[in-house]
């Protein structure tokens, strides 16, 4: 027995990043685990920390160690293997250890089991009569009632006897004190899926699935853990693939977790696990309540469940068996956190299954430029699914000019072609599917006059604009950052001028024209607006599966993974709106989701179309995704970012500081350049590396919520350098005082613009 438990303190500050040493008493022995969240003596007041570490090694003076004071009721102890994750988290991605240790555990705090009670008759059948005889000639007729029901059924669920016999709780309460009943309790998980009724499987892989599931197979039997990148065309048959391997792990004793992106996990997805696994599956995702995540989190604790799908936080399920990993749409951003720490879900997977000699598997139809240049340099192993599932062919894909178009006197924003296909498809009673690239096109107001632009008063961004009935009238402005508001202006602040107006076409305005143009079509439309409610996105995919609705226009949330198989036109409306963000990634997101867009169109019987209008018809992202040719797109991103020393040829450290006071900013980040330079310059393994620094430059959005931003940019060859600059980093802004009140933040190859 360990007498010395090293704590991680439950308060997320720089200083106190550190294990503190505390004595184990005697009657703690048995609670005080690795993993427990004790109470402790800190300063003068009592607060509560993880204990990370057991050891017999005074650190201090052993009079000077102050004991635990007991095991924080309700909490939840993380997995020792986990602790190490979050070690390894902590290092690589910067934030303090009771950060990291937050995020390995998904939930924060027990929630009461849900219990099932039952009424059970404690008399044989005549002692009952005889009862049931002296209520009735007494009167007690719900006494009487409730016993004639027990006669009959012998056991009674509780829920049904106090509404449906209507018998009061004093009643039961009173039989259960004359011995006549008993009340038995059970505890029950919360099953978010065992309403869904498995309808069975049946499905044979073809040989090309076969043989990639064999492949990895064969491995799996030989103890090989490897990491793998499936690159299999939309539609090519991953998931089948994926469920293969599952069912190989699950026969060899073992446990596989899933990542799904949030906004692909919807029912079709689940329902095809469940159909396969029945109740050996989970989910964890955001949607389920607080007691059903925590009985999630049990069952995979008690090994009562061996599939645990979900979203980038599923990857810390708390499997001991673990034994296989697969991340599906690997490219997706999701998979990086927005938070500190800013992991991402790809390499964390990675650490996680080298840590239990378990294998990763990476599936996507675009994979990330990352996991191909690393699937190339042999970190990875490559496997392809070339061709769709019984050979449907990939949808015909055409360019369309908008400039062009113009030129011809077309003012729409459909194209002339698509409008055509459009009334044929409508005629056939198939699908159509219209796409609007809005990724950085925040829908700003502007002033055609004088080009004033109405930014958010609190952040440097525009605000865009909402229209509350679909008209102008009452319309007012929003900012994505902070959430301020204000009415549209209806004159120019600026010059005065009427010719103020929103720009570009949002989903809204489209829903609009399309209806307009096309009066006799039903249609849906899915943004960020129509989808806040909780189930509002699964029910407008739903209504568009059932056909209830001819066209869906939306945003990129209709491009992930759904398969509609009467859909046989794809329009992207404007192709080229992700293209001209500030971000070293607008045209690897641009090829991904014109792809993935392309995709939707010809998965069932009927082959499909697809129009991507664009205003950059020659740009290598539309030409590459117009001939799905990855290969092309991938030579040419490659280059580029050889070119520029961007990941993943190089690693790219982003420092980000901030504070409210902007001269303090200014003069704290110019030490910050100034001290990394020196380390680069002296220190030994520093030195001789070729290391680029830029900055402080402003962020890109240069004030949030009055907060001002400076980052600084190092790129360099070799992760480990960054590690270390991070740590020196670290190390210099503590205690010192030029860096109080400023935050600064790390992020290791950054999946958006800073
Ligand atoms: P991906 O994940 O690559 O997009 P899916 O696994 O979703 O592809 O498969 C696409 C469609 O083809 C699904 O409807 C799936 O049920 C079906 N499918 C996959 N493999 C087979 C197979 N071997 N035989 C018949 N249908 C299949
Ligand atoms: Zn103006
Ligand atoms: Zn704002």
């Amino acid at each position: 027995m360990a007498r010395y438990a090293n704590i991680i303190v439950d308060i997320s500050h720089e200083k106190l990043d550190k294990t503190f040493q505390y004595l184990i008493p005697d009657n703690l022995q048995k609670e005080v685990s690795v993993g427990v969240l004790a109470e402790i003596p800190f300063g003068n007041r009592s607060i509560t920390g993880y204990v990370v570490e057991l050891t017999d090694e005074p650190e201090f003076d052993v009079s000077r160690l102050k004991p635990i004071t007991g095991v924080k009721k309700g909490s939840i102890p993380i997995e020792s293997q986990l602790i190490a994750l979050a070690a390894w988290m902590r290092k690589n991605y910067g934030g303090t250890m009771n950060q990291a240790l937050k995020t390995v555990i998904p939930i924060k705090q027990k929630t009461r089991a849900i219990e099932r009670k039952t009424l059970k008759l404690l008399l044989c059948n005549e002692e009952a009569l005889r009862m049931l005889a002296l209520f009735e000639a007494r009167h007690f007729t719900a006494k009487a009632r409730l016993l004639r029901e027990l006669i009959a059924e012998g056991e009674l669920d509780y829920a049904v006897v106090m509404q449906r016999l209507h018998i009061p709780a004093a009643t039961v309460k009173s039989l259960q004190m004359q011995n006549i009943v008993e009340v038995k309790v059970f505890e029950e998980y919360r099953n978010p899926v065992n309403h869904l009724k498995s309808k069975g499987y049946h499905l044979t892989l073809n040989d090309r699935q076969q043989a990639v599931a064999d492949h990895i197979i064969k491995d799996l039997d030989a103890g090989v853990a490897k990491t793998y990148l499936l690159k299999g065309v939309t539609g090519s048959g991953k998931t089948e693939v994926y469920m293969e391997l599952i069912a190989h792990t699950i026969e060899r004793g073992k446990q596989a977790i899933v990542l799904i992106p949030e906004i692909a996990l919807t029912y079709q997805t689940v329902m095809r696990f469940y159909n396969r696994f029945g109740d050996k599956v989970s989910i964890m995702n955001s949607r389920l309540s607080q007691g059903e995540r925590y009985d999630q989190y049990l069952r995979a604790k008690n090994g009562d469940i061996d599939i645990m799908i979900g979203p980038r936080s599923a990857l810390f399920a708390p499997f001991s068996r673990l034994g296989l990993i697969i991340i599906d749409e690997e490219h997706e951003a999701s998979y990086k956190s927005e938070t500190v720490p800013r992991y991402h879900a790809r390499e964390t997977a990675i650490e996680r299954a080298h840590m239990n000699g378990a294998s990763v598997v990476l599936g996507s139809a675009t994979p990330s430029v990352d996991s191909y240049y690393h699937a190339k340099e042999g970190r990875y192993e490559l496997l392809e699914l070339t061709e769709r599932v019984q050979k449907k062919p990939l949808p015909a894909c055409e360019v369309i000019d908008l400039r062009e178009e113009l030129k011809k006197g077309n003012r729409s924003i459909l194209s002339e072609k698509l409008q055509i296909l459009m009334e044929e498809r409508l005629a056939k009673k198939q699908q159509i599917m219209l796409f609007l690239n809005r990724r950085g096109m925040a829908g700003f107001v502007s002033c055609r006059s004088c080009g004033y632009v109405v930014k958010c008063p609190h952040c440097d961004v525009s605000l865009s604009q909402h229209n509350a009935s679909g008209g102008t009238e009452g319309s007012r402005m929003v900012c994505h950052y902070c959430g301020y508001e204000e009415p549209a202006p209806k004159i120019c602040p600026s010059c005065g001028s009427k010719y103020i107006s929103g720009f570009k076409a949002g989903t809204q305005k489209i829903e609009m024209l399309v209806k307009a143009r096309f009066p006799q079509a039903r249609v849906l439309r899915m943004d960020f607006d129509t989808t806040r409610t909780k189930d509002s996105y699964e029910q407008i995919l739903q209504a568009f599966a059932n056909q209830e609705a001819d066209i869906l226009v939306g945003t990129q949330m209709i491009v992930k993974g759904h398969d509609f198989p009467n859909v046989t036109l794809v329009g992207v409306l404007a192709a080229d709106m992700s293209l001209h963000v500030s971000d070293f990634h607008a045209a690897e997101r641009t090829f991904q989701l014109l792809t993935q867009a392309a995709g939707r169109a010809g998965r069932g019987q009927e082959p499909g179309d697809v129009i991507i209008q664009t205003y950059s018809p020659k740009h290598y992202a539309v030409l590459t995704s117009k001939e799905q040719n990855y290969e092309d797109f991938y030579e040419q991103e490659i280059t580029y970012r050889r070119m520029m020393s961007y990941p993943p040829v190089w690693n790219l450290l982003v420092i980000m500081c901030a504070s409210e006071q902007e001269q303090k900013l200014i003069s704290a980040a110019a030490k910050m350049v100034k001290r990394l330079k020196y380390h680069m310059d002296n220190e030994e393994l520093l030195k001789d590396e070729k290391i680029q620094m830029i900055g402080p430059a402003d962020a890109s959005v240069a004030k949030v919520n009055d907060i001002y931003r400076k980052v600084i940019y190092i790129k360099t060859k070799e992760y480990q350098k960054l590690v270390l600059l991070k740590e020196r980093m670290e190390y210099y802004v503590q205690d010192n005082k030029d860096f109080q009140n400023i935050s600064v933040q790390f992020d290791f190859n950054p999946m958006s613009s800073f």
